[in-house]
Order: structure tokens, then sequence, then C-alpha cells
């Protein structure tokens, strides 16, 4: 799939869609806050709906829409997701239509920050358009370390990531791309370097 992008003429872009996935942890969040801060006229996040509430300093609309477990369903009734999920018991997690259309209509391309179940039924619906990336942890014990160090997840919450963690790294190799985060420094070079062969292609 080949797309000319309106807006920057000295640019055309091989990915309309960028999928990140990763066990809760690994540092997924850290490397599209780093795309996004790096390339604010290119990239735009999706935001997804959630019916967990806000953790920390989060806000309605910036890292979720968060609607209640009826709004939600009603949602699903009136076919407005493109994936959802109960990603975590009695938690659910979606994707609006219009919110790919909304950061398409403005010239950018979508980043897909989801569990891998529902990014693999972004790639399955892309195929091609979509660049599927996994952020691996180097480890389970580091992803504990940081889960704990980042202070805003209970201890049982933490259990339960862990052990999702261990089952959704047996899917790594379903995506394009693997990435270990072990030093963070050393992982978004290697980023950089994708988005700069596989996503941008960028004419001087
Ligand atoms: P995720 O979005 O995958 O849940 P985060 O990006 O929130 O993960 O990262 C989890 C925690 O680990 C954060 O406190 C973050 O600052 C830290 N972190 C991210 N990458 C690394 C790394 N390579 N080494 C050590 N700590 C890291
Ligand atoms: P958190 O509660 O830590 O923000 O997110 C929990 C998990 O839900 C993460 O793996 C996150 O990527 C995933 N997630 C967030 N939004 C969506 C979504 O719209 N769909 C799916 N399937 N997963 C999502």
């Amino acid at each position: 799939m080949f797309y000319n992008h309106p807006h920057y003429s000295t640019n055309y872009y091989t990915a309309m869609i960028l999928i990140f996935c990763a066990p809760s942890g690994s540092g997924k969040s850290t490397m599209v806050r780093h795309l996004l801060t790096h390339y604010p006229d290119t990239f735009e996040l999706s935001i997804s709906c959630t019916t967990r509430p806000p953790r920390g300093e989060e806000k309605d609309g910036r890292e979720y829409y968060f609607i209640s477990r009826e709004e939600f369903e009603q949602k699903i009734r009136q076919g407005l997701f493109v994936e959802h999920e109960q990603v975590y018991e009695g938690l659910y997690y979606g994707t609006l239509r219009s919110e790919i259309d909304r950061i398409q209509a403005a010239g950018h391309i979508v980043i897909f920050d989801i569990d891998v179940k529902g990014g693999m039924n972004i790639k399955r619906i892309y195929g091609d358009a979509a660049l599927a990336v996994f952020i691996c942890p180097p480890s389970i014990e580091a992803l504990r370390k940081r889960l704990e160090n980042r202070g805003d997840t209970s201890a049982e919450m933490i259990e339960k990531r862990l052990a999702k963690a261990s089952i959704e790294m047996q899917d790594a190799p379903l995506f394009d791309v693997k990435i270990i985060n072990d030093d963070l420094a050393r992982a978004t070079t290697e980023l950089d370097e994708l988005i700069k062969t596989k996503v941008l292609n960028t004419k001087e």
C-alpha cells in the first residue's frame, strides 16, 4: 500500500497506521510519547474508550474517553467500535471508528496503543497499510519492577498484568517488528530507524 500525503509534498508514507502492542509496563507509552513529541505534525494517537477509572493525572479526552459500562455497551450495539475487548475482567477498552476518521482527515498517521488482541484485529483490517510493532520487556522481573516503580497500579492489578504479560509475550512473532526495550535510549534509536525506513520515506 502506498499513500501520498496531501500536506507534505516532500514526504510520502508507506504505512498509514502504526500499531503498538506490549505487555503492560514494557515501555510502550514511553516509546509512543517519544514519537508524538519528535514528529508532532505526522503522528496522532488514537484515543480509546475505556470503562476503567482515570489513574493519576489522566484526563477525559486526553489519555482515554472515560465512559460508563452502560455507555460502552450502547456504543457496541450501535456498531461504533472498530474493535473492542474486555482487556481485564469487567473492564472494556475499544477503538471508535470516528477516532480513526478524525485523525486521517487531519492528514496524520494513526498510532494505536492497544492490547495484543485488539492490535491483531486492526492489523487484519488494514493489512499492509498497518505496521504492527511489539515492544518486549527484557524479562518478567524487569516488568514487575517497572510497574512497582511507576507507583500507580495496585499490587493486585500488578499480579494480573504480569500473568497476562507471560501469555502476551507468546504473541510477539505475530507482529511485523519486535523491539526489546532493555535500554530506553537504545530502543528509541531502533524505533527512530524503523520509522525512517518503514513509515516515513523522506525525499530531501
Ligand atoms: P506501558 O505503556 O508499556 O505500560 P510505560 O511506558 O508506562 O509502559 O513504562 C512503565 C514504566 O517503566 C515507566 O515508569 C517508565 O518510565 C519505565 N520505563 C520505560 N522504559 C524503560 C527502560 N528501558 N528501562 C527502565 N524503565 C523504563
Ligand atoms: P491501561 O489500563 O494500562 O491504560 O491499558 C490496559 C491495556 O489496554 C493496555 O494493554 C492498552 O494498550 C490496552 N488498550 C487501550 N486501549 C485499547 C483499545 O481501544 N482496545 C484494546 N483492545 N485495548 C486497548
